[in-house]
């Protein structure tokens, strides 16, 4: 079935054939706008357009924040140039009225005899003639009008006054523009004051003098709206063409101050900030769209290597398991793709899906993943009848026309038969109604379905009752909440009663630890997938992996009848080789109070493990434990502590083996490192990288059987002991040995 995938799907890498000029021409031009050879590069490209354009409109965005701030300071400007104007004119006011305000206890005034005799006039202008505000003060009352002024009497000019004004200045035509503050003083009696015109003279210092300075007009109105005054550059009468207009009324008086800017000033004003903004905006736009552009490149160049890939067929599938969580029994697995790249090595989708889910090239490759695991699994799904697999399907693959078609070339009762295949869409899948239909159809005709990723996009209860679903896979962000209080957990739980009311059987995605195990196991998960039962693998890894698994299971059911009994008992040795394989039971250096200890395992965790993947009870588990202590094959750490289902450290004994099948290490060292008795050690190149005197797994074994005419197990076991002991090394790292091709050195 490798060849099941489409030559539709690469068909746009074929050299197209030669053209006219103007089409050359056109050609050339598209080719600099779409960098990549294909024009399956054009979402991606049109995703950096659209990049380029946002960035525009940022940069439009910017200038008229710049505009609008130029405003606001404008204002700002204008409401302080108001406020600190009537500030002035009312204390100016206050002076004012102060002696104005002394008439009303004025004994003269009530025996109507106001005569503006020297002593009273004094009295009452003091102050005022002091500070030059009032020049003359006009008592009138019914009988007409007196006029104080310095000298007494004076003739008193026919004034109109408000009569119910408290106090209010206002302008006198008649007498040349006189300015004058009118006070009623009671039922009969007012006064008005001729001011001196420099009394609202400006002020060359102080505040007000700052604001008046940035204002253009600055014009005190009298109650009825009429203009009392005008000060600012522009005189009352000159042109000014306004940019803004503040009136400030005041609360005490009735009076109010207008403060005009001018459009001038303001445009000014913008043009003095708009350099450097322009100049921000551009070096923003700039880096924003070199940065979108080199995105745009890589992820155009990252196209093109798909294509290529995909012509060369680098797409390998992987299998995690997927284990029930009753009986530990692997029931399936879910199909992962991985790119086999030829310098990087083995790369997990999260690395191109995304673009390959965008350029429609997903459909070629997964076609050919799915081509490849149909091929590969049909010996072990046609021995297990019950084992299922499954694999991820985009909403694009859903909907193209012959996908049913293609589904029903690649599984079939020869490789995967349907019954045995499940398709895991994502729940964003499930929103559009032509999948939906599409999915019915599938479901119809026999395609088993399950929801991938459940919880994180939009599904709701009609939905899951409408479709056609076969199971649900929880996201692992919903499993990693197990042990913590977090605002996801209730939703966990309500998935799996959600799932329970509906009969959906589930998958629980992401489980790393035996307490995530432990709490689905009590809530009636069906079954899990994740890294605690163990990470996605090679097919034939997987179908290794499933053997052994297997075997574990049916050794432990006879386990659980009978109890260990001797060191070379063979039961006890596939035990405690299962504790230690992948996927078995965690052996690694533990600190305990400041202390480490090294390549242990915790008595407590050994007791969950056994219970778990062996099948046994928990006296059993601890039994065993004990005969393993008994045996010497682990001891506690520090003193001679009976095996126990607690937090009790115990470490890995080295005699495992048994002296049946120990190996002689210090002859077999010697030989690693003579030239010619031991294996081949050459210099091997992977990739780029250069081993210098290396050999891989299977040489050694291969040397080891030769040799010392050992079965194939043995040697390996013995290399195992050889690594233990330190005369041989992974070329990286402390990986375990494999009778394969990975590479060691003798050290
Ligand atoms: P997914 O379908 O949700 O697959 C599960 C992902 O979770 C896998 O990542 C798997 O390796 C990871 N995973 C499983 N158990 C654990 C765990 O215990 N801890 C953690 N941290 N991760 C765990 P992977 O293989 O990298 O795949 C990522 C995504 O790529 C998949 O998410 C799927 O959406 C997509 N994908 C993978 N293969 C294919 C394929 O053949 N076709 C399509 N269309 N999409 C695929
Ligand atoms: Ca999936
Ligand atoms: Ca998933």
């Amino acid at each position: 079935m490798d060849s099941a995938i489409t030559p539709s799907a690469f068909a746009d890498a074929v050299p197209e054939p030669a053209r006219a000029w103007p089409r050359q021409l056109w050609h050339s031009v598209r080719r600099w706008w779409l960098p990549a050879s294909s024009h399956r590069a054009r979402p991606v490209v049109l995703d950096a357009w659209r990049w380029c354009l946002m960035t525009l409109a940022l940069m439009a965005l910017s200038l008229g924040w710049v505009g609008a701030q130029a405003w606001w300071s404008h204002l700002q400007t204008a409401r302080a140039s108001a406020d600190s104007a009537l500030a002035f004119i009312e204390a100016r006011l206050a002076e004012i009225d102060e002696p104005m305000r002394r008439l009303q206890g004025a004994d003269e005034l009530q025996s109507a005899a106001l005569d503006c005799s020297p002593t009273l006039t004094a009295r009452l202008l003091h102050e005022s003639l002091s500070s030059l505000l009032i020049q003359r003060l006009i008592v009138r009352d019914a009988a007409g009008a007196r006029a104080c002024g310095p000298a007494g009497a004076l003739a008193a000019p026919d004034l109109p006054v408000e009569p119910g004004a408290d106090l209010a200045l206002v302008s006198q035509r008649s007498i040349a523009t006189q300015l004058m503050a009118v006070r009623r003083i009671d039922a009969q009696h007012s006064a008005v004051a001729l001011l001196d015109p420099r009394a609202l003279a400006l002020p060359t210092q102080g505040p007000w003098a700052n604001a008046a300075g940035m204002a253009d007009r600055i014009s005190l109105q009298s109650a009825d709206g009429r203009t009392l005054r005008v000060w600012g550059q522009q005189g009352p009468a000159a042109d000014l063409v306004e940019s803004l207009h503040v009136v400030r009324q005041s609360a005490q008086h009735r009076i109010a101050v207008s403060v005009e800017l001018e459009r001038d000033r303001f445009i000014a004003d913008l043009l003095q900030q708009v350099p450097l903004a322009l100049l921000l905006a551009v070096v923003t736009s700039l880096l924003v769209a070199a940065a979108v552009w080199r995105r745009t490149m890589l992820r155009a160049r990252l196209v093109y290597r798909l294509e290529r890939a995909l012509r060369k067929r680098q797409f390998e599938p992987f299998v995690q398991p997927i284990v029930d969580l009753a009986s530990g029994r692997c029931i399936g697995g879910e199909v992962l793709m991985r790119w086999a790249h030829p310098q990087r090595g083995i790369l997990a989708p999260g690395d191109f899906i995304e673009v390959a889910e965008r350029t429609g090239l997903i459909a070629g490759m997964s076609e050919l993943v799915m081509g490849r695991a149909a091929h590969r699994l049909a010996p072990l799904a046609q021995a297990h009848p019950d084992l299922y697999f499954s694999f991820n399907v985009t909403p694009e693959q859903l909907v193209a026309p012959a996908f049913g078609q293609r589904l029903a070339e690649i599984f079939s009762p020869e490789t995967l038969p349907r019954g045995q295949v499940l398709l895991e869409l994502t729940e964003r899948d499930f929103v559009d109604p032509i999948a939906k239909s599409a999915l019915t159809g599938l479901h119809d005709i026999g395609w088993r379905i399950a929801i991938d990723d459940f919880g994180t996009g939009q599904s709701s209860l009609a939905m899951l009752e409408s479709l056609p679903i076969d199971r649900i896979k929880i996201d692992r962000s919903f499993v990693s909440t197990i042990g913590e209080q977090t605002a996801s957990r209730p939703v966990l739980d309500a998935i799996i009663g959600l799932a329970h009311q509906l009969g959906i059987r589930l998958i629980a995605e992401g489980v790393e630890t035996t307490a995530q195990w432990d709490y689905l196991a009590s809530r009636g998960v069906s079954s899990v997938q994740g890294y605690l039962i163990a990470k996605p693998m090679p097919l034939d890894t997987f179908v290794r992996w499933f053997g052994e698994q297997g075997a574990a299971v049916a050794a432990a059911g006879e386990a659980s009848a009978r109890a260990p009994s001797a060191p070379g008992d063979p039961l006890l040795q596939a035990l405690w080789q299962r504790m230690r394989s992948t996927g078995g039971l965690d052996i690694h250096d533990r600190m305990h109070r400041l202390r480490s200890y090294r390549r242990c395992f915790v008595g407590r965790e050994a007791v969950d493990w056994l219970v778990r993947h062996q099948r046994v009870s928990r006296e059993e588990a601890v039994r065993i434990g004990r005969r393993l202590v008994a045996l010497g094959l682990a001891r506690h750490v520090v003193d001679e502590h009976d095996f126990e289902d607690a937090d009790l450290f115990f470490s890995v004994a080295d005699s495992e083996l048994g002296p049946a099948i120990a190996p002689p290490v210090q002859a077999l060292r010697q030989a690693l490192r003579s030239v010619d008795a031991g294996p081949a050690f050459a210099d091997h190149r992977r990739g780029l990288l250069l081993h210098r005197r290396c050999s891989t797994g299977r040489q050694i074994v291969d040397w080891l059987v030769q040799g010392h005419a050992v079965s194939r197990d043995e040697a390996a076991q013995w290399a195992v002991q050889l690594m233990r002991q330190g005369a041989l090394r992974h070329v990286y790292d402390d990986r375990p040995f494999a009778d394969g091709s990975h590479l060691y050195r003798s050290t």
